[in-house]
């Protein structure tokens, strides 16, 4: 696509960035920022400059705390019932655009068009569960806890809280805070990724066309200083942070400093256990999509295969041929099933890990280092790499890639596969791929990872189920997502009263 016609796209799915330097959205208006650093979101599949980004800081947070706050009491005060009702008119809205916000997503992101629909159906899953708070925020009484005393507890939202999200879903995961927040009573703030902001600025004309009170949503663009200002800020209630392993523990400290919630989720390493009784050909296939979904760009991509005993080979093997089966190419293209990295730099970053594997003595099995797409010469493409003879204390083993590359690993026995993953500093989600019922419970049972998959290859759970890791994939208490939610946006008080 040529740059005149990726403004074209965008302007036909409603984004506003003919300007081309994004505004920010602070008491129901777009308003420029104070930043005087500007930073570039590109598109992945061929280099084009899609916008320019503020990169605010103090005075932009600063500005919108100042509206969150102002607008909390009324909002408070406004009944629950009332509350969601312009969140049922956004989840018509996202229903509109639906493909607008999927075709936004994958011009700035590069994952497949039909990647980014599974994620702003996610978007809308979120909201539809934020729409039950009427019941969901309920609280709990109990009638004589002493002859004439009676005890109540009832849930009440916090004030102001913020979100700072990363670049893999940049439609989906503003959305696992923003709805629960806001119909929780609270008020809020966005801080999108700098690199893939374009789909909230698209999501946000839809939350000022929903209806909602002035400052009730807010959006802030902005990288480092934007983070630090919303840890800082005494007006800031919490804060949900999805990112990097380092950036969460750094958002987890800063944050509890200056006394606020936190749910920092991080950084993943995931695996996937294949024993000698699964079913080879779906756990093969299943891993594949897995890993290589959305560029291997996803905290639940299984990304290292522990092939048990007599499986290894068989796996191994298969995993191969199923990765090559994938097709590398522009995510708005029918049939092409992986597209680019994010960036230029997160492209250079992976092939250093493939070098550092190639090094450390793995086989690369499939090499991905040379794949160029012609039609597009300056795509940040890599094809599906596989590692196989990787061992647990390889650098590629023990880190983070967030790329297409899958390393797959022996074990001789099952305790030896649960150790390995036990050692493992990570912990956010692992499957297991097995037809027995006792190896799936005893894996269940033994490993740290809280979201596990049994002959499942991406174990995401539903809005209305917890999301979140474990270990150093997760700092803080409650998770996101559902009832989790309601518990991290609200205070229960309690009430212990005697009438006379
Ligand atoms: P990132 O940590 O670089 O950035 C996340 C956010 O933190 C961004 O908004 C960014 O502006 C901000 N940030 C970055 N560096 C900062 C710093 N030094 N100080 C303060 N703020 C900073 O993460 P990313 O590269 O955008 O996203 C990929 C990471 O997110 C991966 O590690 C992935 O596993 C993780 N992730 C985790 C989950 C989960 O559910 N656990 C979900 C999605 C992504």
């Amino acid at each position: 696509m040529t740059a005149p016609q990726e403004q074209a796209t965008l302007a036909a799915a409603g984004a506003k960035t003919a300007a081309r330097t994004l505004q920010n959205f602070i008491g129901g208006r777009w308003v420029d920022s104070a930043a005087t650093e500007f930073g570039e979101v590109r598109n992945p599949v061929n280099d084009q400059l899609l916008a320019r980004v503020p990169y605010g800081g103090r005075h932009d947070v600063d500005a919108a705390v100042a509206a969150a706050t102002k607008a909390f009491p009324a909002w408070r005060a406004t009944p629950p019932v009332n509350r969601v009702r312009p969140l049922f008119v956004l989840r018509e809205l996202f229903e509109k655009y639906f493909e607008d916000i999927a075709r936004i997503t994958t011009l700035e992101h590069g994952k497949t068009l039909d990647e980014s629909r599974s994620s702003v159906r996610r978007a809308i899953d979120n909201i539809e569960v934020a729409c039950a708070i009427p019941t969901t925020m309920q609280g709990r009484s109990l009638e004589d806890i002493a002859t004439g005393i009676d005890c109540y507890t009832y849930r009440q939202p916090l004030g102001v809280f913020a979100a700072i999200t990363p670049f893999n879903f940049p439609a989906m995961v503003p959305m696992w805070f923003l709805p629960h927040a806001i119909a929780c009573g609270n008020t809020f703030i966005v801080k999108p990724s700098e690199r893939v902001p374009l789909s909230q600025v698209r999501i946000f004309e839809l939350l000022q066309e929903a209806g909602f009170p002035e400052g009730v949503v807010n959006m802030v663009n902005g990288a480092k200083d934007a983070v630090n200002a919303i840890l800082d800020h005494p007006g800031i209630a919490g804060v949900s942070f999805v990112g990097s392993s380092p950036v969460a523990h750094h958002v987890y400290k800063r944050s509890a400093e200056s006394g606020k919630r936190v749910q920092a989720l991080g950084g993943a390493k995931n695996f996937v256990l294949v024993m000698p009784d699964a079913d080879m050909a779906r756990a093969a296939q299943v891993s594949t999509e897995s890993c290589f979904g959305c560029a291997g760009e996803r905290c639940l991509a299984n990304s290292v295969v522990l092939g048990v005993g007599a499986a290894y080979d068989d796996i191994s093997k298969r995993l191969v041929d199923e990765a090559k089966k994938i097709k590398v190419g522009d995510g708005l293209e029918p049939g092409v099933t992986m597209g680019p990295v994010i960036s230029k730099a997160h492209r250079e970053k992976i092939l250093a890990y493939i070098e550092k594997g190639i090094a450390e003595g793995a086989t690369l099995a499939l090499d991905g280092r040379a794949y160029r797409d012609p039609k597009h010469p300056d795509g940040y493409f890599l094809g599906p790499t596989v590692f196989t003879n990787v061992k647990p204390d390889m650098v590629i083993a023990r880190e983070e890639i967030f790329g297409p590359v899958l390393c797959v690993m022996k074990a001789g026995t099952f305790d030896e596969a649960v150790e390995i993953v036990k050692r493992h500093d990570l912990g956010n989600a692992s499957s297991i791929f097995t037809s027995s019922g006792k190896a799936a419970r005893e894996y269940r049972w033994q490993v740290e990872p809280s979201m596990l998959g049994v002959n499942i290859g991406v174990a995401a759970p539903m809005a209305f189920f917890p999301f979140g890791g474990a270990k150093g994939s997760f700092y803080g208490d409650i998770k996101a997502h559902g009832t989790d939610a309601v518990d991290f946006y609200t205070d229960k008080k309690v009430t212990i009263a005697r009438w006379f």
